[in-house]
Parts: structure tokens; C-alpha cells; sequence
């Protein structure tokens, strides 16, 4: 910790994805930046999710179709989403709210922030790579989401409505037209749906750090420790670490992903965030020849192709954070995989579980706190956090620099549970 780093105009708390966008852009935009992190730059969600920006994924989980789907999904351990039975008595409340968040009316409310938030995403995610001199960690092949039958294809309906009639261009597909797309699938996909503008990167640790290093040449400074306390003044925002010190900033900003619950509170704002933990394997990248993204909707995982392999994973489990994994997950999935692609090989793999910082109704909580202006919220993003990076990154650029925010943040609000 040096000097110069008691002081800043803005302390960002959290290196993961969300954290080191809003220090890039405040730092672009010229302000004094201190990142704060107990890790590494990446070392949360950010590290080994799947890359992808989904700026097409509007509907939010909290939906009528999961609903439909969710009791065939728990009755198997190690498929889709699964409640560890030791935790089911923390995350019930959790569960109400989202079922609750999952009826027609609030669910359609949550779609159009939602679609609100990715269309902002799209331009400021091409924005800060451009500015980053990332652009050549961009790749832009599409997606093609799988489905066994046409009333699978028909069930998924509403949420493709949804899309068009927010612009996005996507395409059915069948037969020799998915094989043109993703050679080697089993037969038994028979229908599908191709989105042409979805982007994925590089890898998404990679990608993370190269923007700190980008933000870091801007002048961002990264403090090395772990904050146990917030406190607000008028003119300030006091952020206190677990070896005593303290660092005072014009602003603090929480971007702390899954574990953002208790500094929110610190100040007042009580919100019911919890965790969906992932799991995937990454495989050498010549396990398989993949061309793009393949998202295998009824079985909640996607396989995608990454420069540190081909990554196999996604599925939702509720176990909090303190809990041990459970790799039988990744295992699973790569087992499916397998017979969804035979020609896949399976040796070779790193698992990994990441925590996905999740709100119930699907929205992240991006605002300034309840208690005072000078602490500014922004986490909660659950599976779409590199997506909505730029986006949010924006949101709280906008709130520091008190200028009207790109988009109505009051469905982002912490207050709204
Ligand atoms: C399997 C899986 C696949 C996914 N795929 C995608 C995808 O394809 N596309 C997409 O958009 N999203 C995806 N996601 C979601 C995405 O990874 C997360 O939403 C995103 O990484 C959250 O970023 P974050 O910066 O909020 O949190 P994190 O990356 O978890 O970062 C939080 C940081 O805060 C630090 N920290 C925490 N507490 C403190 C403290 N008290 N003091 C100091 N530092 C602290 C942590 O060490 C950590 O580095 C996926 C997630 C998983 C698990």
C-alpha cells in the first residue's frame, strides 16, 4: 500500500470484470482511481466463466418458462439446478422472491430493463474494447442454441418473441442447416435457433486483466486488500480495511460480485443477494472443432471456444459460499457433452466452480446507496456480468460524474425488494 493511495477520487471495491470497467472508464474519464481487491484481478466469477456477450439474453431467468421447467430439473442431483439440501433453509427466502419475480406482469418488467440494459451494453462494450485496444480478443460467430424436438423449439417461443420484438435478429434452423453450422452433433438436435450477433472473447481472465492493465497505463491505481467496512460522510465515503487502515474516497463504489451483501448493508441497503454457483471443464483446444457458441437450452450449458480450450459448463446450483464444491457437476456435463458431440475428447480437463452474485428477479443493483450519494452500488449481475460490464460501468460513470444515466435506473435500484 503506498501513500498516495490513502486518498482518491473514486475507491472501487472488487478486480473482477464489474470492478475494472468502472475503474477504465472513471480513469478515461480522468478521475482518481483506486481499485481495491483481497485477490487478484480476476480471481472471483470473472475468472473462468463462459465468455460470451449475450447481449440477446433479455428474458430474465425469473421467468414463467423456468418455472415450467424447474421441478423436471431438480429431481436429478447433478442436472440443470439443484438446491444443496444443508442450504435449502438460507435460500428459500431467495426461492420466493423468485418465484414471485417469475409472474407474467414482473417478469415483463424485468425484460424491458433488462433489454434496456444489453442495448446500452452493445455500444459500450464495442466502445471501451476499441478504447482498450482489445479488439482483437473480440470474435463474432454467433450462437446456436439446440433444441430435441419441435415442442421444445415451440416452448422457447415467448422468450424469442420477446427478442424480435426488441430488434434482435435471430433464425430457425434444422437439419443439414445446423449440420452447416456445427458439424458433429448428434441427430438428436433437430432444431434450432442461430443468433448472428452474438460476440464472445477471448477469455474472459484474460480479457479482464488486459483492461486493468489498460485502466492501470490510465492511471488506476490497484490496492492490495480486503475491505471489512464502509462509512459515509457528506463529502465522502470512508472505506475501511481488515488491517485497520482506511482509504477515503469522493466515492466508493461496491463491485464485489457474489460477497457485495454485507458492505451494501453496511449502509442500510439490505438486499437478497445470494449466489448461483457454476461449473465447467475446460478442455485442451483441440478436443473438439468447434465453430461457435452451442447452448444446449433444456440441459442449462453451453460449450464454447475459448484461447485457453474448449469450456464446457453453466448449470445452477444453490449452495452458497462457503460450501465445497461439487465437480460431479462438471463431470456430468461432460459427460452429456460427450454424447451430444461424440466426436469430443474428454481427457485433459481443469474444472471450476465460480460464484455467480445473483438477485431474484434476475437484475443487478446499480445506483447509489440508500444511505448516501457517495457509495454507488454495482453488482448482482448473476449470468451475465461480462456482458453488462461496459454497460454498468457507464451507469456508475455517469452517477460519479452526476449526470443523468444513460437508462432509468430505478428497476436497478437497491431498494426494491
Ligand atoms: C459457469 C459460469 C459461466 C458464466 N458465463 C458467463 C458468460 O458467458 N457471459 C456473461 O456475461 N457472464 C457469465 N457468467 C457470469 C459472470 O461471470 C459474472 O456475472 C461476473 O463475472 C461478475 O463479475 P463481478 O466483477 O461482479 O464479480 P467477480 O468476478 O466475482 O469479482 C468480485 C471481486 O471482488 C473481490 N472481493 C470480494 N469481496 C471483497 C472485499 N471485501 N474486499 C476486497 N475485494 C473483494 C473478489 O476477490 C473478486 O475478485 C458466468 C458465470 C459462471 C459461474
Amino acid at each position: 500500500m503506498t501513500p498516495q493511495h490513502r486518498d482518491a477520487e473514486v475507491v472501487v471495491i472488487g478486480g473482477g470484470v464489474i470492478g475494472v470497467s468502472c475503474a477504465h472508464l472513471l480513469a478515461e474519464e480522468g478521475a482518481k482511481v483506486v481499485l481495491v481487491e483481497r485477490g487478484e484481478i480476476a480471481c472471483g466469477a470473472s475468472f473462468g466463466n463462459a465468455g460470451a456477450f449475450a447481449f440477446s439474453d433479455i428474458m430474465p431467468l425469473a421467468s414463467p418458462g423456468i418455472m415450467r421447467k424447474a421441478p423436471r430439473w431438480l429431481i436429478d442431483p447433478l442436472g440443470p439446478l439443484s438446491v444443496r439440501p444443508a442450504y435449502l433453509p438460507k435460500i428459500a427466502p431467495w426461492l420466493w422472491r423468485f418465484w414471485r419475480a417469475s409472474a407474467p406482469q414482473a417478469c415483463g418488467r424485468s425484460t424491458s430493463a433488462q433489454a434496456a440494459l444489453m442495448r446500452l451494453a452493445r455500444s459500450e462494450t464495442q466502445r471501451l474494447i476499441e478504447t482498450a485496444g482489445l479488439t482483437s480478443m473480440l470474435r463474432s460467430d454467433g450462437n446456436l442454441e439446440l433444441y430435441e424436438s419441435a415442442e421444445e423449439l415451440a416452448a422457447s417461443m415467448p422468450g424469442w418473441q420477446a427478442r424480435e420484438e426488441e430488434g434482435i435478429e435471430f433464425r430457425q434452423l434444422s437439419g443439414e442447416e445446423i449440420a452447416e453450422l456445427q458439424p458433429g452433433l448428434s441427430p438428436r438436435f433437430t432444431h434450432a435457433t442461430f443468433v448472428p450477433g452474438w460476440q464472445s472473447i477471448a477469455d474472459p481472465s484474460d480479457y479482464t486483466r488486459a483492461l486493468w492493465e489498460s485502466a492501470r497505463r490510465l492511471g488506476a491505481g490497484l490496492m492490495s486488500g480486503e475491505v471489512r467496512g464502509l462509512e459515509a460522510e457528506p463529502d465522502h465515503a470512508k472505506v475501511l480495511l481488515s488491517d485497520g487502515s482506511s482509504i477515503r474516497g469522493r466515492y466508493a463504489v461496491v463491485a464485489c460480485g457474489a460477497w457485495s451483501r454485507p458492505l451494501a448493508a453496511a449502509l442500510g441497503d439490505h438486499v437478497p443477494l445470494d449466489t448461483e454457483r457454476g461449473y465447467n471443464t475446460t478442455l485442451p483446444g483441440e478436443a473438439f472443432d468447434l465453430k461457435r457458441q452451442l447452448t444446449f437450452a433444456g440441459h442449462g450449458f453451453v460449450v464454447t471456444r475459448l484461447t485457453s480450450g474448449i469450456r464446457i459448463g453453466g448449470a445452477v446450483e444453490f449452495a452458497g459460499l462457503d460450501l465445497p464444491p461439487n465437480f460431479e457437476r462438471s463431470d456430468a456435463m461432460l459427460r452429456k457433452a460427450k454424447s451430444f458431440l461424440p466426436a469430443l475428447r474428454t481427457e485433459g480437463g481443469h474444472r471450476w466452480m465460480g460464484f455467480r452474485p445473483s438477485l431474484p428477479d434476475s437484475l443487478p443493483v446499480i445506483g447509489r446507496s440508500s444511505a448516501s450519494a457517495r457509495v454507488i452500488h454495482a453488482f448482482g449481475h448473476g449470468h451475465l456480468g461480462l456482458t453488462q460490464s461496459a454497460a454498468t460501468a457507464r451507469l456508475v460513470a455517469d452517477l460519479v460524474a452526476d449526470r443523468p444515466p444513460a437508462i432509468d435506473l430505478s428497476p436497478f435500484r437497491a431498494s426494491r425488494f
